[in-house]
């Protein structure tokens, strides 16, 4: 990444007309860009320039020509999902899916990648009683993964990478239970499942302070803030939960009250860029060995 992919990626030239997403975007980033030149750091101001840039592959934005063209040119896809799901007093309940959102399509413009739209729920244990998260049962979760790779199979694409931003351990059970049961139904696939935000933690754990970080802590913070500026509201108190051992609660806000696992304050924007630029780089590294990988 930086200044060469910054010009190959022809800035603006896919957007035309910008999105509110995008102008939510470009708020941030003359805000953070003027604070990181200040800095002297141009090349991350640069690289934070590259979320305007749109790959050809992403699935939203494709006719069906271009769909069929794409298929010339990879057979590779990552399916996002994330969560509807509360992140403390000051993260967007959408979280989850933003920053597995941004990371894949930050890829899509290093390697010719297909990028399905995200899918914005998830099955949440730990903080479905918390006021905003809304969880989906792990049938329909399961039924909805399944039927999402069967059509794409049906469609052309071989490399599947199902990615989730939402890191609950029964959410991740569930990509893992249905990609088994996919390996079996296509013998012509491959398959992997990763979950982004420990993908990102070790990517980025030379610059990760808070030692137990998770959801909603110091690196969430960090690459929403990076991502989505104008969405923070301000911080929540460190916080970690104290959930009995072995034992399934009820009443999960009287062992986890404010809903963050980690320590918030830790976070900076600039923290965040070099988050998301660590996974996103890892992330295509992968990409190039999955697409070779074959079985023993
Ligand atoms: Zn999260």
């Amino acid at each position: 990444m930086g200044i060469v992919s910054f010009q190959r990626n022809n800035f603006f030239s896919h957007s035309p007309t910008l999105t509110h997403t995008d102008k939510r975007v470009l708020s941030g980033v003359v805000c953070v860009g003027l604070w990181l030149i200040v800095e002297n750091d141009i090349e991350l101001f640069l690289n934070m320039c590259l979320k305007l840039t749109r790959s050809k592959l992403l699935i939203t934005d494709m006719t069906m020509p271009e769909f069929v063209a794409g298929l010339k040119e990879s057979r590779t896809i990552f399916l996002p999902f994330g969560s509807t799901e509360e992140h403390g007093q000051h993260l967007p309940l959408d979280t989850d899916t933003m920053q597995v959102y941004a990371t894949v399509k930050s890829v899509a413009l290093m390697r010719k990648v297909f990028v399905a739209p995200p899918v914005h729920y998830g099955i949440c244990r730990s903080t479905s009683e918390h006021p905003g998260t809304v969880s989906i049962s792990s049938d329909t979760f399961r039924a909805l993964v399944r039927d999402l790779v069967r059509s794409y199979y049906s469609q052309g694409l071989r490399n599947f990478i199902l990615i989730s931003g939402h890191a609950g351990k029964t959410h991740i059970g569930a990509l893992v239970e249905v990609g088994e049961e996919m390996l079996k139904e296509f013998p012509d696939i491959r398959l992997a499942v990763i979950n982004e935000y420990d993908f990102c933690y070790r990517a980025g754990h030379e610059i990760v302070e808070v030692e137990g970080d998770s959801h909603a802590g110091e690196v969430e913070t960090a690459r929403i803030q990076y991502l989505f500026p104008d969405l923070v509201k301000g911080s929540s108190p460190r916080e970690f939960p104290d959930f009995p051992d072995y034992i399934l609660v009820r009443n999960k806000r009287a062992y986890w009250s404010g809903g963050v696992w980690g320590d918030p304050s830790f976070a900076s924007p600039e923290k965040g860029a070099k988050l998301c630029q660590l996974s996103a780089e890892a992330l295509a590294e992968f990409v190039a060995k999955f697409e070779t990988f074959s079985e023993r």
